[in-house]
């Protein structure tokens, strides 16, 4: 099926790598001899998660999540929200690791097509974390949201990526992501096919269905190139 295309865009967080924020916030704890438990992390994606769903609805800036999420921290540990977020995103960039597959599509793909990222993700994290991958040397195109200053499922972001990309048909274009809201959404706003990874077997509704579904990287390795190790 890989013949459809000639580009393929991934999502990063939970497509391509694993994003356990309790990796990072352990990390942050320990940095302060403070214990990280299970309340902590209840507080803090109290606190995060709704500012990254007003994220993609265009309500808050990325500077804005990256500080305010970590207020309540910052006058716990006493030091400025900015510094709690930026150790937090370097320990993430080390410790977040490639999901189960991502390594062997992505080796078996970039000879085949040309591959690129559209995340939602923040630059000093996706940076870091491709190059210690090496996923660095296959992908043409990163495109962060951070930088274009419009996050998934808006239309800009994809209008960026296309024009980058040298403007390919569109039918020849697959977006695919874990998140429904913003990739899947995001890329039937851009007019491009989709493949939802569907980690946790959960239903689409009936007016945002993907163009095509898996479960994991597996399944997608089989969709588009026939075998797990073609
Ligand atoms: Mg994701």
């Amino acid at each position: 099926m890989i013949e459809r295309y000639d580009w393929l865009l991934f999502d990063a967080d939970d497509t391509l790598f694993h994003f356990d924020g309790t990796l990072g916030l352990t990390a942050l704890f320990n940095s302060f001899q403070a214990v990280f438990t299970a309340d902590d992390f209840s507080q803090f994606q109290a606190l995060n998660k709704p500012l990254w769903d007003q994220y993609a609805q265009g309500l808050v800036t990325a500077d804005e999540i990256q500080i305010r999420r970590f207020v309540p921290l910052a006058e716990r540990f006493g030091v400025p929200p900015e510094q709690l977020n930026e150790q937090f995103i370097r320990a993430m960039a080390e410790l977040s690791e490639p999901l189960p597959g991502a390594v062997e599509l992505v080796h078996a793909l970039h000879t085949r097509v040309q591959l690129g990222i559209i995340t939602n993700g923040f630059t000093e994290l996706q940076d870091r974390r491709m190059r210690r991958v090496g996923f660095d040397r296959h992908f043409e195109l990163l495109v962060i949201s951070e930088q274009v200053g419009a996050a998934k499922p808006h239309i800009d972001i994809f209008e960026h990526a296309f024009e980058r990309m040298q403007r390919p048909p569109r039918e020849r274009i697959l977006m695919v992501g874990d998140n429904l809201s913003t990739d899947v959404q995001g890329g039937r706003n851009a007019g491009i096919d989709t493949c939802w990874l569907n980690h946790y077997g959960k239903q689409a509704p009936v007016d945002l269905q993907p163009t095509f579904e898996v479960d994991n990287l597996h399944q997608l390795h089989q969709l588009l190139l026939g075998t797990r190790h073609g």
